[in-house]
């Protein structure tokens, strides 16, 4: 009974605790800029796209994550822009940083992060910026090259086709056309 009593408190104090972490909000980044105070000092959660350079400091190191539209599928794998671009400055370790390997550009499908964190409107470490200090940080899914010379070599390949295919028309068309072709020439 003594045991059977035990391993209900462990459950329970295991479902508490569970429950704490799940009392960070787990929020869109546009919500955070929307409402800001509501926000401000509170743990949150973001998932979203690692987007351009990561820059190191001493202690720490920055880096940008997206979670709009864009970051589902990359505009550089031709998504339409719409609406708004958001993104924002994450303040992670050394250490949490360099688990990213693809950043988003041009180029790249950046990672996919998980970011547990306490969010800020006016971080007094950083001169009054809009940031999250990362407790957590995950990479969920990570990035891949993106290859924009693939439609470029298909239509290359599909304009040899019709230039030899419409070249060997017309040079057949030219000497029905032209019996006396080769005697003229020769
Ligand atoms: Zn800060």
């Amino acid at each position: 009974m003594k045991k059977f009593l035990l391993f209900l408190f462990v459950l329970i104090v295991l479902d508490f605790s569970g429950n704490v972490v799940f009392a960070a909000y787990h929020v869109k980044i546009n919500e955070l800029y929307a409402s800001m105070k509501k926000y401000d000092g509170k743990q949150i959660r973001i998932e979203g796209e690692v987007i351009g350079d990561i820059v190191y400091h001493r202690d720490g190191a920055w880096i940008n994550v997206n979670d709009d539209v864009y970051s589902k599928r990359s505009i550089a794998e031709g998504n339409k822009p719409k609406g708004q671009n958001s993104g924002i400055g994450i303040w992670v370790s050394k250490e949490d940083a360099k688990k990213v390997k693809f950043k988003g550009d041009y180029f790249h499908k950046g990672d996919i992060v998980y970011v547990e964190g306490i969010f800020s409107s006016n971080c007094p470490k950083h001169n009054g910026d809009i940031d999250i200090h990362a407790k957590k940080f995950m990479v969920v899914k990570q990035g891949y090259e993106i290859d924009h010379d693939i439609n470029l070599k298909l239509a290359m390949i599909s304009m040899g086709f019709f230039i030899f295919a419409a070249s060997g028309y017309s040079i057949r068309r030219f000497r029905i056309t032209r019996p006396g072709y080769r005697r003229v020439k020769a």
